[in-house]
């Protein structure tokens, strides 16, 4: 790379014949273009073949770009002084519209000719009830032209940049002249040994390809390189930082299988652990003996046995001398580990505490010291945990539950509980596509649990109308009957958090018509009580004392009432497809055979009525989860702000699988073989990790 290369894909954009500040500034908070090479980096996203016409006749007025075929006749000028245009008629066999012109109508009048066959091309508006073209691109249909180009690319532009000229012709415009400047000027970014190995164009090549085709082929394997070269650095950042973890020998070596883990696993366990649960054992076994930090992330499904793989791997930590640390999302939550594990562990020497917002300051200040004498072995927490003043005194295993709610930044608090960074073990129910796991997860190991303990019966999942409500009534009675337990769950989302509470509400109030006292007893739960209220109220349907749980979506994760088998959910179009899952969870734990219920009414858009298909015809959470990431895209999922997927500009984590994997493999290969990138072909790679920030800021916090 030499010094001329880098300057010129540097060059600010204003420089740019044709720019300057005003349309710089437009270019730069539309779309984050500052430089010529990111003017060179914004690509077009498709292509009009400019000898597949369209007749009048059919035009659609929703297509960006339409070519036509037709003579010319009727010119002439309308209006006068500023507002003056220039029109014209096209006709073909089918039809005829109006062609105006706003600028340069004395070179346009008199280079076009009446009676003439002409290509013209442009965007169709409606205007006055007719189609017309504004500034259309217009050729000599006899005329092999100077533009040479069968392709043209259309560019995605915004009301702002058009204002300015900036549409898609006024973009490529630009981009045109900035591609013949370029010539011998864009540098190579990936290493000279991967592009012959892949069989890549060069950078420089690629790009003028995609913005300049000659062949549909060709555009493929450009886009295909740039793509590449986007995952590969996306992977770059995050397993290098990863990497440079490993590097460093600072992990807890728990070398012994030591008594507490022996007696539980021999005496407490009454059953066999699945095949995945004991795989993933001996994962997180290896990661505490290789004198290495731990990062892992730990996958499977609501009910596969992931807390009980993070108890069993807490034991370990505790036989090699350290404390733990169990935090969960919500209160609830933590109070059911509590809850749970202290019974599992009764009287096998181990003392677990719990701690959370609603631990009362003397008590708390007594589980900080206790904590800090090193006289807990294990606490069980919310985000409490992390607050500074919790000490301990030598923390040597964190496991966090449910990672879609916590962020990267309080993931890296509990780091610094600890004089070494303890392992740290992330579980999460909301299974991750694969190819996203694979990128925004870069940074962690991962296991997975995908097997489920033996027995569970499959979720029955219906779908149902408003219509039906009677027979969901009479369901829920002939289940209670049974003496099964059924929850119905109303939507939460924050904007309109006091109408849902209404919902909720009259929905309470119906049902506790419809299952009156005494013979039916009913639980509500939502965001706005206490925490105390909540407890009681769940501690009531855990124990069997009442029959119907109203909620909203606060049970969502991770409550374990085994008895409770039917799942009903309230205007199921309104949540999200891992939420549903996640609240199908919450039954099919015990023996019984469960059911979900999903009610709505009768009116679905196109992806309510997918996701709602999906569920009745899956329950694994992978499929799911593709499908999710699929109908939202990758914008909506938390923690990938940070992550650099959505700066992605062709690449797209769901359909180029095959490229993310590629790229992954590709780097994983150059980081064993040269973990520093001191090898003269790894150059360019070590220039980059030098230049770029968003890899260094991972490395500290991982
Ligand atoms: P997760 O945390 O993945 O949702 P849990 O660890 O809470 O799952 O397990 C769900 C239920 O299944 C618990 O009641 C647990 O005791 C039970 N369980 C876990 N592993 C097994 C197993 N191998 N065989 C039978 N039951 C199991
Ligand atoms: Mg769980």
């Amino acid at each position: 790379m030499n010094t001329p290369n880098v300057l010129f894909v540097d060059t600010p954009i204003e420089f740019l014949k044709g720019v300057g500040p005003a349309r710089a500034q437009i270019l730069k908070s539309e779309l984050d273009i500052s430089t010529y090479g990111d003017l060179l980096e914004y690509f077009p996203y498709r292509y009009v073949d400019r000898s597949q016409t369209t007749t009048i006749r059919n035009i659609n007025i929703d297509e960006p770009y339409v070519v036509l075929r037709g003579t010319i006749f009727d010119l002439h000028t309308v209006g006068n002084g500023k507002s003056t245009r220039l029109s014209a008629m096209l006709r073909d066999e089918t039809g005829q519209i109006e062609l105006v012109w706003f600028q340069g109508l004395k070179w346009i009048r008199e280079s076009l000719k009446p009676d003439t066959e002409y290509i013209v091309m442009g965007k169709p508006n409606i205007f006055n009830g007719h189609i017309n073209i504004a500034h259309p691109d217009i050729e000599r249909a006899d005329r092999d032209n100077n533009s040479n180009l069968k392709y043209i690319p259309i560019y995605s532009s915004t009301e702002k940049l058009k204002a300015k000229g900036l549409h898609t012709k006024g973009i490529a415009k630009l981009t045109e002249q900035l591609l013949r400047m370029a010539a011998g000027r864009i540098p190579e970014t990936l290493p000279q040994n991967i592009i012959e190995k892949y069989k890549l164009p060069s950078r420089a090549n690629a790009i003028e390809v995609i913005h300049y085709p000659t062949r549909p082929h060709d555009i493929s394997l450009s886009v295909q390189r740039m793509k590449f070269e986007e995952l590969f650095f996306l992977q770059l950042d995050y397993q290098y930082a990863k990497h440079s973890r490993q590097m460093r020998s600072n992990g807890y070596v728990f070398s012994i299988v030591g008594e507490h883990f022996n007696r539980f696993y021999n005496e407490r366990l009454a059953f066999e652990l699945t095949g995945a649960q004991k795989r993933v054992v001996k994962e997180i076994r290896a990661d505490m003996k290789s004198g290495h930090q731990m990062n892992r992330l730990l996958q499977g499904d609501v009910g596969s046995g992931k807390t009980l793989v993070a108890l069993l791997t807490m034991l370990i930590a505790i036989d090699n001398g350290c404390q733990t640390c169990l935090m969960a999302p919500t209160e609830i939550l933590a109070n059911q580990h509590y809850a749970n594990i202290s019974k599992m562990l009764d009287d096998l020497g181990v003392s677990v505490e719990l701690l959370t917002g609603a631990v009362k300051t003397g008590a708390k200040r007594k589980i900080k010291q206790r904590l800090q004498n090193g006289e807990i072995d294990i606490l069980i927490g919310t985000h409490a945990v992390i607050e500074k003043d919790v000490q301990f005194k030598n923390l040597g295993f964190v496991v966090i539950d449910e990672q879609h709610r916590f962020g990267v930044e309080q993931r890296s608090k509990l780091w610094t509980k600890s004089i070494q960074p303890p392992h740290v073990l992330v579980m999460t129910a909301t299974p991750i596509p694969r190819t996203l796991a694979m990128t925004l997860y870069g940074d962690l190991d991962c296991s997975i649990i995908d097997e489920l303990p033996p027995g569970r019966k499959s979720v029955k999942t219906i779908h149902s109308t408003d219509h039906q409500r009677l027979k969901v009534f009479g369901f829920i009675r002939d289940q209670i009957a049974r003496g099964r337990q059924v929850y119905i769950v109303y939507p939460l989302i924050e904007e309109s958090e006091t109408m849902d509470l209404k919902d909720l509400m009259d929905g309470y109030e119906s049902i506790a018509r419809e299952f009156p006292l005494p013979q039916y007893q009913i639980s509500i739960v939502h965001g706005r009580m206490d925490s105390e209220a909540k407890d009681y109220e769940m501690g009531r349907f855990k124990r069997g004392e009442t029959q119907i749980m109203v909620s909203t979506t606060v049970i969502e994760v991770g409550v374990d009432v085994p008895n409770a088998s039917v799942m009903i959910i309230e205007n199921a179009e309104r949540f999200g497809l891992s939420q549903l899952h996640q609240l199908r969870g919450r039954v099919g734990r015990g023996a019984e055979q469960s059911y979900c219920i999903l009610m709505t009414g009768d009116k679905l858009s196109n992806t309510a009525r997918e996701r709602i298909k999906t569920m009745v015809d899956t329950s694994d959470g992978f499929r799911i989860a593709e499908v999710d990431l699929k109908l939202r895209g990758p914008g909506d999922l938390q923690g990938l702000q940070q992550s650099g997927i959505l700066q992605l500009k062709l690449a797209d984590i769901v359909n180029d699988e095959p490229i993310v994997r590629a790229a992954r493999e590709c780097v994983q290969t150059i980081l064993e073989q040269d973990p520093q990138l001191e090898k003269i072909d790894n150059a360019c790679l070590r220039l980059y990790i030098q230049k770029n920030k968003r890899a260094l800021a991972w490395g500290k916090i991982s």
